[in-house]
């Protein structure tokens, strides 16, 4: 049987009709939820990205404003506008668009946002925070994967989930996230031996490798839950890690690309930001 897809549009309509609602009330008591976004330089998808995320914040009724600096800005100057911004009380969110230019310390850079206006979950505070699972911004891609996988109405306690990539703002944090919830995790990656073998023991396989159709049938345990995070562009058309027409007809349940994760991600830093403004009227 055919796997049911988790359709990430679906899902972020009903979230954004609730994050809209919490926006309203918040408007109420005087605070409008604003996310600044920096985008570096000129790269066409990041500059998709960003525009996603204004719209984002325009239909949940949120302030957004885009910070577009040229590919030869310093170090200094980006974090300076980061410093202004954490000190700009309409900002309750400050993303820095990745990849940055390579003559920028990203690192450096992302350090620089407090904490709690980390609404992407990148600052070591909040990697922190999610590996001792203690509170803090729970990155979105995870955090939106995480969503999806726990609509399928499983109980997640002691099953076998594999992640498929190690890096600090997917894989490292989805992994962290199922072993909260309880399930087994096994995080693969290109060194890892035999990989199939580990997959096709995945009640729950995340794949965030970045190269299309990385994942093909006979690497999926029946009636599983695949999540495919990956976003490649291949002959102008947006594909996954996962050779979807094949692992449907054996996954239990799927993720789409597009329409998947990626529209997931950007509701979660809708919700990350809408959560940042509730915490200052908490203080
Ligand atoms: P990275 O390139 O940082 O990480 C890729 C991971 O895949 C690495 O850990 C790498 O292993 C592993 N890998 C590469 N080749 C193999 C292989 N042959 N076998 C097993 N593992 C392998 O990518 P990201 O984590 O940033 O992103 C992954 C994908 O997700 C990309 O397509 C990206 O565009 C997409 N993405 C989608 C988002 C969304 O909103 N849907 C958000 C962010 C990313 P090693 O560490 O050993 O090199």
């Amino acid at each position: 049987m055919a796997a049911q897809i988790l359709d990430g549009k679906v899902m972020s309509a009903s979230l954004r009709a609730e994050i809209a609602e919490r926006v309203q009330k918040l408007k109420e008591q005087g605070v409008t939820p604003g996310l600044a976004v920096i985008l570096v330089g000129n790269d066409p998808a990041s500059e998709i990205y960003v525009r996603n995320k204004g719209n984002g914040c325009a239909e949940t009724g949120m302030y957004s404003r885009t910070i577009q600096m040229p590919a030869e800005t310093t170090q200094e100057q980006l974090e300076d506008t980061i410093d202004e911004l954490n000190s700009d009380p309409a900002i309750h969110g400050i993303l820095v668009q990745l990849p940055l230019p390579k003559h920028l310390d990203e690192n450096a850079a992302l350090a620089k946002i407090l904490p709690e206006k980390d609404v992407d979950g990148f600052h070591l505070i909040n990697a922190g925070h999610m590996l001792t699972g203690t509170e803090g911004v729970v990155a979105c891609t995870p955090r939106g994967a995480l969503y999806m996988i726990k609509s399928t109405g499983l109980d997640l306690n002691g099953k076998e989930a594999v992640v498929i990539g190690r890096s600090n703002i997917v894989g490292k944090p989805m992994a962290m996230l199922l072993l909260r919830e309880n399930c087994t995790v096994t995080i693969c990656h290109s060194r890892t031996k035999n990989l199939a073998e580990h997959t096709r023991r995945a009640d729950i396989l995340v794949a965030a490798v970045g190269k299309a159709g990385f994942v093909t049938a006979d690497m999926v345990k029946p009636g599983s839950v695949v999540i495919d995070v990956g976003i490649n562009r291949v002959d102008g058309k947006v594909k996954g890690d996962v050779d979807y027409d094949a692992v449907k007809e054996i996954a239990g349940w799927i993720t789409p690309v597009p329409g998947g994760v990626g529209k997931m991600t950007i509701t979660m830093l809708l919700a990350n930001t809408v959560e940042a403004a509730e915490r200052t009227l908490a203080k």
